[in-house]
C-alpha cells in the first residue's frame, strides 16, 4: 500500500498561544484526580490535553461490559461522588464512569479554571506545545511558566488499542479469527470453541462474560501463562471486614512469614487472597480482584492451558512457549494478552517545572494522583515533596506485594507525620481502602479489641513488626 502522507507534513502551522499555570497531558483517571485536588486548594489556570475526544482515559477504549474492579466509593475525584447506592461493593460500569468524568470536566470548565483540548497530542509530554489530531493547522503553545504535568506515564494499554500481531506478542495465521475482548459482544453467532488468551483481570472478565451469557464451560479454553494471587473483593466491605478477614491471621502472615510464598499462603488462609486452583502456586500478583461468586464461576473452566505465552495461532493449533495444543478450526480467539497496567520505572514525581504522576500507594492510582495534587500546593522543596511521595510501581509478581506494601506503609507514616496531609487524607473520599482499620466504626474497633484482649502486646508493635518483616521479604524475598 502506498504510504499515506500526513496532512500535518504539508500545512503551515502557526501556534496559538495559551496562558496557564499548569499544562496537564492526559485527562484520564489520574489527570482528573490531580487537577480536581489542585483546584480545591489553589485558584490556578489549567490547560488539559488528551488524545481522546472526551475525558476518562482508558475507559474510552475499554470493553463495554467492564466495571470497576474496586468499589465506586473510592474511585474518581475527591470533589464528586461516583457511587449511586450505599452498597460498599458497588462497581460502576464503563458508561457510568465516562458520564462521571464528563460531568467532572464540565464543572471544571464552567468554573473558568480549566481549558480542555480533546483530540490533541503532545509529541513530547515534557514540552509546552501540542497539536490537534484532526486539524493540521492547529498547534498550541502554552506559556513557559506553566508547570507540565505528565498524566500519561502509566501508559495504560488495553487490548482494543494493542493488536498482538502489531505489538509482536504472537503470530496469527490467515483464517484464524482473533478479536479483542471488546468485540465478544459483536461476535454475531455461536462458536464451537472460545479460546481466551490471557489470565489477568481482563481474561477473567472475558471468561465471566461468556459464562454469564450461558456459554457451556466445556466450550471455553483459557490460556493461562501465569496463575494469579487475587484479592477477594469482599475485603472491601469495611462494615463486614472482621467477618471476612481473620485480622490476627493476616497480621501473623505479615509479621512472621519467612518467605513470600508463606506470606501469600498466610493471607489466603486469613481470607484476604484467593486463587483459581489450590494446587498451583501463583507467580503473578497485579491486584486483580474477584468476588467469591466470580471465583466459583471461574473454577468451572476445566480446559486451562498452562504452557506459557502464545507464540503462534495456527488454523488447527496453538503454539505456546512450552508446548502445542491442538484446536479444531473455527475457534474464536479472544485477546486479553496486553499488560494494561505494566510496572513502570519509578521517577521522582516533582522535578522543577515537571510533575510525573505515579502511584504512591499500592494499586491506588486515583488516590495517589489526588494526593500529589494536594502536596503540590503545600510549602516545601521538590526534595521534601518527593520524600513524602515515593512511587509505588504497579506490582507484577508476588514479591512485589511485600515491596509495594512496605513502600506504601513508609509513605503513610510520612503523611501522618505531616499535619496538613494527615488532615487532607481524613477527608479524602478516595482514601479508605488502604487501611481498612482506619475506616472502621468505633463499634467494630471495640469488638475487635475485646476479642483480642490477650493479643494487645502483639497489636501494639504490629506496625513496626510488619514493616520490619515486609522490608526483609522485599529485599531478600525471604531468603
Ligand atoms: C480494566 C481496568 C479496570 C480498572 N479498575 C480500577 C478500579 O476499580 N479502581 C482503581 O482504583 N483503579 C482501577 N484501574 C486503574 C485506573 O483506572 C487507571 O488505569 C489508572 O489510574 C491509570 O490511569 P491514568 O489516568 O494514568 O491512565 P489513562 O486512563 O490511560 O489516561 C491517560 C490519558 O493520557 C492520554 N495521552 C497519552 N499520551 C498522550 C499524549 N502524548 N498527548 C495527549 N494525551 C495523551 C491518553 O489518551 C489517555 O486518555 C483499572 C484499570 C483497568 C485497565
Amino acid at each position: 500500500m502506498e504510504k499515506q502522507q500526513r496532512v500535518t507534513d504539508v500545512v503551515d502551522r502557526v501556534a496559538m498561544h495559551l496562558d496557564a499555570d499548569y499544562l496537564v497531558y492526559g485527562a484520564g483517571a489520574m489527570g482528573m484526580a490531580f487537577v480536581d485536588a489542585l483546584l480545591k486548594e489553589k485558584p490556578v489556570k489549567v490547560v488539559m490535553v488528551d488524545r481522546h475526544s472526551q475525558p476518562g482515559g482508558h475507559w474510552n477504549d475499554a470493553y463495554p461490559y467492564v466495571r470497576l474492579h474496586q468499589p465506586s466509593r473510592w474511585y474518581g475525584v475527591n470533589s464528586r461522588i461516583l457511587e449511586r447506592t450505599d452498597d460498599e461493593l458497588e462497581l460502576a460500569s464503563r458508561s457510568e464512569i465516562l458520564a462521571y468524568y464528563e460531568a467532572v470536566m464540565d464543572n471544571m470548565i464552567s468554573s473558568g479554571s480549566v481549558q480542555f483540548f480533546p483530540m490533541c497530542s503532545a509529541g513530547d509530554v515534557r514540552s509546552h506545545t501540542f497539536h490537534s489530531l484532526v486539524e493540521p493547522s492547529k498547534t498550541y503553545e502554552v506559556h513557559a511558566r506553566a508547570k507540565v504535568v505528565d498524566a500519561t506515564y502509566m501508559s495504560v494499554e488495553v487490548p482494543s488499542i494493542s493488536d498482538p500481531r502489531q505489538a509482536g506478542r504472537f503470530k496469527v495465521d490467515e483464517g484464524v479469527e482473533l478479536v479483542p475482548l471488546n468485540d465478544l459482544t459483536k461476535c454475531g453467532y455461536a462458536r464451537q470453541r472460545y479460546v481466551v488468551i490471557g489470565a489477568g483481570k481482563t481474561g477473567m472478565d472475558a471468561v465471566l462474560w461468556l459464562l454469564r451469557n450461558s456459554v457451556d464451560p466445556d466450550r471455553i479454553h483459557w490460556v493461562m501463562p501465569r496463575d494469579s494471587w487475587i484479592v477477594k473483593r469482599e475485603v472491601f466491605r469495611i462494615s463486614d471486614f472482621l467477618n471476612v478477614v481473620d485480622v490476627m491471621g493476616a497480621l501473623d502472615a505479615s509479621t512472621s512469614s519467612k518467605t513470600i510464598e508463606e506470606y501469600c499462603l498466610g493471607l489466603e488462609k486469613s481470607g484476604y487472597l484467593t486463587r483459581l486452583d489450590e494446587n498451583v502456586q501463583p507467580s503473578q500478583y497485579k491486584c486483580a480482584t474477584v468476588s467469591d461468586d466470580e471465583i466459583q464461576q471461574l473454577r468451572r473452566i476445566e480446559h486451562i492451558i498452562r504452557l506459557g505465552r502464545v507464540s503462534h495461532l495456527k488454523k488447527d493449533r496453538i503454539e505456546l512457549q512450552k508446548g502445542v495444543v491442538e484446536m479444531a478450526e473455527g475457534a474464536l480467539y479472544v485477546d486479553c494478552s496486553t499488560d494494561a497496567l505494566a510496572t513502570r520505572p519509578s521517577v521522582p514525581v516533582y522535578q522543577g517545572g515537571h510533575i510525573t504522576l505515579q502511584s504512591v500507594a499500592v494499586c491506588q492510582q486515583v488516590f495517589s494522583a489526588a494526593l500529589l495534587g494536594f502536596v503540590e500546593t503545600i510549602d516545601g522543596s521538590d526534595d521534601e515533596k518527593n520524600g513524602l511521595c515515593r512511587p509505588v510501581p504497579h506490582p507484577d509478581v508476588p514479591e512485589d506485594m511485600a515491596r509495594c506494601e512496605m513502600q506504601t506503609q513508609l509513605n503513610y507514616m510520612a503523611w501522618t507525620k505531616n499535619a496538613k496531609i494527615a488532615k487532607w487524607i481524613k477527608q479524602s473520599r478516595l482514601w479508605g481502602i488502604l487501611k481498612p482499620e482506619t475506616a472502621m466504626s468505633w463499634r467494630q474497633t471495640l469488638t475487635f479489641m475485646m476479642k483480642n484482649v490477650h493479643n494487645l502486646s502483639k497489636l501494639k508493635t504490629a506496625e513496626a513488626d510488619q514493616l520490619a518483616n515486609l522490608t526483609r521479604l522485599a529485599k531478600f524475598g525471604g531468603s
